[in-house]
């Protein structure tokens, strides 16, 4: 089977290299060389998105958002134009399950399958080949790319039809980011009630308010080492989606409002392409205290 991946990004390149590992052909395509030229010298070949389509059997994408998965595909001269029927695609991307729907009706006039499997895990479990996947689309054509998946997954769970990879991702993230704020909201009060942050974690990260969250990224906060990881902006982009896709359907969101709110803020002072755990850094603007 030739494989084709547009998005050699933080997450995409780690996810390239799994599949040369896995033996799968690879074609890659990138807006920058450089990540291109890296996962080359690592056994894939470089192709344009036009041979990536005439090509491959199965393209994978893995970039931003919406509107760059729909323009890829999509868009003048886009992926999906040379695509054969009976080919597929998957998205790994994190995007708006409205759009996924909207691109899979597409595909599918074009006789070509589609999944949406966004993934969690940030850049560590995708070096590993450990990540989460989320995936929606049928069935049979779920279990006949499972193995693919898995490559790059230790976990890869169906939760519905297309769309439903991404309203679990836009779950994960609302969690992950009212953890981070209310990980920076109570270290920043131990911190300025004299309790030292490092003896807080050590004391309830065993206890039912420890998570995955904050065994990932108190250690960054304390260090006050902000390299992404998962950026910002991304996380916006996720939240964005997250409210636009509770305000279609009614469901409450109050708490994801006020956290993207801080996100905001923080993008405003040019802090954007920091580690989400940056969430902090809104703390100690308004309270004059830093955690670590
Ligand atoms: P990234 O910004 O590092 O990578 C995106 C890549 O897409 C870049 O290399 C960019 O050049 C490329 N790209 C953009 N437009 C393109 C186009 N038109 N043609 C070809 N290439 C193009 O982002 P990332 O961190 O790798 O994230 C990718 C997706 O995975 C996002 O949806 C993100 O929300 C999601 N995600 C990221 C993480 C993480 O920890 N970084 C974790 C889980 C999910």
């Amino acid at each position: 089977m030739y494989v084709g991946l547009i998005g050699l990004g933080i997450m995409g390149k780690p996810m390239a290299k799994n599949l040369l590992k896995a033996g799968y052909s690879l074609y890659v395509n990138d807006l920058n060389n450089e990540a291109v030229e890296e996962i080359v010298a690592a056994g894939a070949k470089a192709a344009s998105k036009k041979e990536i389509g005439e090509k491959c059997d199965l393209v994978l994408t893995m970039l931003p958002n919406s509107p760059q998965v729909k323009d890829v595909m999509l868009g003048d001269d886009g992926v999906a134009t040379h695509m054969k029927p009976g080919s597929t695609f998957i998205d790994m991307s994190s995007i708006n399950p409205v759009a996924s729907q909207e691109i899979a009706a597409v595909l599918s006039e074009k006789g070509i399958d589609m999944l949406d499997a966004p993934v969690s895990g940030g850049e560590p479990k995708a070096i590993d080949g450990t990540l989460s996947f989320m995936v929606g689309g049928k069935q049979e054509v779920f279990d006949r790319f499972k193995p693919v998946l898995e490559t790059m997954g230790s976990s890869v769970v169906r939760c519905g039809e297309i769309g439903a990879g991404n309203t679990t991702k836009l779950a994960n993230q609302i969690i992950v980011a009212l953890n981070l704020a209310a990980c920076s909201e109570a270290f920043t009060l131990t911190k300025m009630a004299n309790v030292d942050p490092r003896l807080v974690f050590d004391a309830i990260r065993g206890g039912l308010a420890g998570s995955t969250v904050m065994d990932a990224k108190m250690p960054m906060i304390l260090e006050r080492n902000f390299k992404p990881g998962f950026k910002i902006d991304l996380h916006i982009k996720d939240l964005d989606n997250a409210i636009d896709c509770a305000h279609e359907i009614g469901a409450p969101v109050p708490l994801t409002v006020q956290v993207q709110e801080m996100m905001q803020n923080l993008h405003f002072d040019g802090r954007g392409q920091d580690d989400h755990s940056g969430i902090s850094n809104y703390y100690a603007k308004i309270s004059g205290t830093t955690i670590g």
